[in-house]
């Protein structure tokens, strides 16, 4: 079995990436999500969520005793030192669940979603860039909509993140999310097509 051609999907926060990422879903791509994988990863009984707690403290458990995200995020947000170690806990377990999830495909091209595929270096693990890219105004009061935070948090993370420029100059393929649903549609479609043709694939399998 070949392996997929691996595309790697990033973008801004509010940029589109996980609507892109399941619009390519219900075309049939398997989609590997960075993000939804640290999510599993710090549920009770991981190792990585024993580690958090450790190294952070019984303060970011809720009473429920899940480990409390955005708790988590906040610290570490203005903090590199505290960052870099959340980093070093998160980072490798991340990245062998990833390669793992990865040979495990049997599918002609797959979708690798990383937020932060720059700034982690992680350029390396994917086939092709595409970014999502968004004015910055919608990314800003789409997160709003989204997750009811202030603006200022989320112009706080827009400065924290690669700049839309820098991400474009790096891009392989572009995703314009500056219009509705059926305009993001349109452009996977498009894309799809492209990436089926250029991994030669048939989706699922092109073995099977
Ligand atoms: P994050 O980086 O924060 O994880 P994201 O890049 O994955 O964000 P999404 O969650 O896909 O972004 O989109 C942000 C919000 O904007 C969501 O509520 C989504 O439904 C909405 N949205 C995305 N694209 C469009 C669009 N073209 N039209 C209307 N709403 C959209």
């Amino acid at each position: 079995m070949r392996p997929p051609l691996v595309v790697g999907l990033t973008g801004g926060i509010g940029s589109g990436k996980t609507t892109v990422a399941s619009l390519f879903s219900q075309a049939g791509v398997p989609v590997i999500d960075a993000d939804e994988l640290a999510r599993e990863l710090v549920v009770p009984g991981e190792p990585a969520f024993d580690e958090i707690v450790s190294v952070f403290g019984t303060d970011l458990v809720s009473p429920c005793g899940m480990l409390d995200r955005s708790k988590l995020r906040a610290l570490v947000f203005r903090n590199a030192t505290k960052r870099k170690r959340l980093e070093a806990i998160l980072h490798p377990r991340i990245r062998c669940e990833m390669e793992r999830r990865l040979s495990a495909i049997n599918a002609s091209y797959c979708l690798l979603v990383i937020p932060l595929l720059f700034e982690t270096d992680q350029v390396e693990l994917v086939d092709r860039v595409l970014v999502v890219d968004a004015p910055r105004e919608q990314q800003i009061r789409r997160t709003q909509g989204r997750d009811g935070v202030t603006r200022r948090s989320v112009e706080g993370i827009l400065r924290a993140q690669l700049s839309q420029r820098e991400r474009l100059e790096r891009a392989d393929d572009v995703i314009r999310n500056d219009s509705d649903l059926a305009h993001l549609e349109k452009q996977v479609q498009a894309l799809h097509g492209r990436y089926l043709q250029r991994s030669g694939g048939d989706l699922p399998g092109r073995n099977g």
